[in-house]
């Protein structure tokens, strides 16, 4: 049997419904065995995280617990460097049969910023990606990506076969809600209830996260 695995990696800081829903309806339409949420410990592309890696972790455990498909890898928090993201296609990879099927899955912004990633022209080599449509992004692709998606892009996502190297565009319910927009509201004192699980949100509580600015 051909096993389809999609990973989710993202800051987390905090994970949010605009994630999950990602995952879960992904999920569903590519009817993927699993989708791992993978946290990142040192994102080589932005500020350091405004709460630790152990409780980011935390609270992605407690967002998909009891929510099959979606699972928790934490490999990228026992890395030494940078959370690359080939590495850890290298690594799914050495664990999975050659034909499985592997799924990146990124939101626009983060798939527009591709060409500044480390080795980021290997990473069709491991996986297909799928790129989630977010109401809030920009909508011109960078020239660096024109080639690219002219050569892999697919028009009809179903049509995704083998265990990489190709690119579709998925629609999900849009919801346009950003980690930095939490913690504002957070910061401001004002409440995130229904943007996170209630457990993600009973966790920021009772760990005194994001506390508000005086
Ligand atoms: P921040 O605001 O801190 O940058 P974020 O909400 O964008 O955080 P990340 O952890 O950086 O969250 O994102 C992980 C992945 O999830 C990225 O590929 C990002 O594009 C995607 N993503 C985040 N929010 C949404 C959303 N509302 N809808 C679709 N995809 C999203």
């Amino acid at each position: 049997m051909v096993r389809r695995v999609g990973i989710l990696g993202g800051t987390f800081d905090p994970v949010h419904i605009g994630h999950l829903r990602g995952a879960l309806e992904v999920a569903e339409l590519f009817a993927l065995d699993e989708v791992r949420l993978v946290p990142s410990a040192r994102p080589p592309h932005r500020e350091r995280p405004q709460v630790s890696a152990d409780d980011r972790l935390a609270m992605v455990r407690c967002a998909v617990e009891g929510v099959p498909p979606l699972t928790v890898d934490d490999r990228e928090l026992h890395r030494e460097r940078p959370s690359y993201t080939i590495d850890t296609l290298e690594s799914l990879r050495s664990e999975l049969a050659a034909d499985d099927q592997l799924f990146l899955v990124l939101g626009w912004d983060a798939f527009c910023g591709l060409p500044s990633w480390h080795r980021w022209e290997e990473l069709l080599l491991h996986c297909h990606l799928l790129v989630l449509q977010r109401p809030d992004a920009d909508v011109e692709a960078p020239d660096a990506l024109r080639n690219l998606l002219a050569a892999r892009s697919v028009s009809d996502p179903q049509a995704l076969c083998g265990p990489g190297g190709q690119i579709a565009f998925v629609w999900q319910t849009p919801l346009e809600i950003s980690a930095t927009q939490l913690r504002e509201r957070l910061a401001q004192g004002r409440s995130i209830r229904f943007l996170v699980p209630d457990a993600v949100l009973a966790y920021i509580q009772a760990h005194g996260l994001y506390p508000a600015s005086p």
